[in-house]
């Protein structure tokens, strides 16, 4: 397998970056996933906007992030991945200077790195059957709008999820339910969809973006609005959106049923319009 990293294509197994990468000393970069269906990006354009407003907000420097949709085009053709089910993975890092809090040196370069590799399904039965979240205090900071690679309370939130057989943990601040670790949540009241509202406080998911999409053009009503934690368990539909979840339903929140336990007609229509869509 081949991967880009910093300008060239390489074996993945030569890949090596610096000990003294920010990436590696302070979570200090950005990174994408990108879903490719049948060997085709999908919202390439959006993923990469997404990486510059990070890069901007993080005042990392790097030109070429347009490029990089040049790099995942060489990259599946270079690992045969044409026509493949398959993700991209692109991290953007400060790069790498001797250990100190304050930016290094303006000419220093980014460390940029990027892989494409064929993707692994989740069981098809989480789609059709719908999964298990849980609810998990946020203890984030306060610009999760940006797709840092600082991702502990992520990763941790989901670490809890799946030790009690949970797909997702979803994070509550102040009594409102936000999102989940590596998802957006949406709820159906009514026949509307609820999902939070963009800020500093989620992330902008493509996704969900695409849900609205979906909804306008299905006529399913869709606003942002706020999901109190003590009305989670009265929705008639939830489910979670995100790149490689797509529209996932949940079906119990903390061991709790949600409305009759399976995936309900709204998360169930959008699901198949999203699948039109990438087919
Ligand atoms: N929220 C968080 C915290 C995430 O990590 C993700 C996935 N990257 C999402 C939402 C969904 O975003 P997207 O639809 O762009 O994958």
């Amino acid at each position: 397998m081949l991967v880009y990293l910093n300008g060239d294509y390489i074996p993945r197994e030569d890949a090596r970056i610096s000990i003294d990468d920010r990436g590696f000393l302070f979570a200090d970069g950005i990174y994408e996933v990108v879903r490719l269906y049948g060997g085709t990006p999908f919202r390439m354009a959006d993923h990469l906007a997404r990486a510059r407003r990070g890069l901007d907000a993080l005042e990392i420097r790097y030109d070429d992030v347009d490029g990089i949709a040049d790099v995942c085009d060489e990259l599946v053709r270079r690992n045969d991945l044409e026509g493949a089910e398959a993700t991209m993975y692109l991290q953007i890092t400060r790069g790498a200077a001797p250990r100190k809090h304050a930016f290094p040196a303006p000419d220093t370069p980014a460390t940029v790195y990027t892989a494409v590799k064929e993707y692994r399904d989740h069981p098809a039965e989480y789609w059709t059957e719908g999964v298990a979240a849980i609810t998990v205090g946020d203890n984030r900071w306060s610009r999760c709008d940006i797709k840092s690679i600082s991702l502990l309370p992520n990763v941790l939130a989901n670490q809890r999820a799946h030790a009690k057989g949970a797909f997702e943990g979803l994070f509550i601040r102040d009594g409102i339910v936000l999102e989940g670790s590596h998802s957006n949540l949406f709820a159906v009241y009514d026949g509307e969809l609820v999902t939070y509202p963009l800020c500093n406080l989620i992330l902008g998911g493509i996704t969900r973006a695409v849900v609205f999409e979906l909804a306008e053009e299905l006529g399913i009503p869709a606003r942002e609005g706020l999901i109190p934690e003590s009305r989670l368990f009265d929705a008639d539909e939830l489910f979670l959106a995100g790149t490689t979840t797509e529209v996932m339903p949940i079906v119990t929140v903390d061991g709790t049923t949600i409305a009759d336990g399976k995936p309900g007609p709204v998360t169930k229509k959008l699901q198949e319009a999203l699948r039109a869509k990438v087919s």
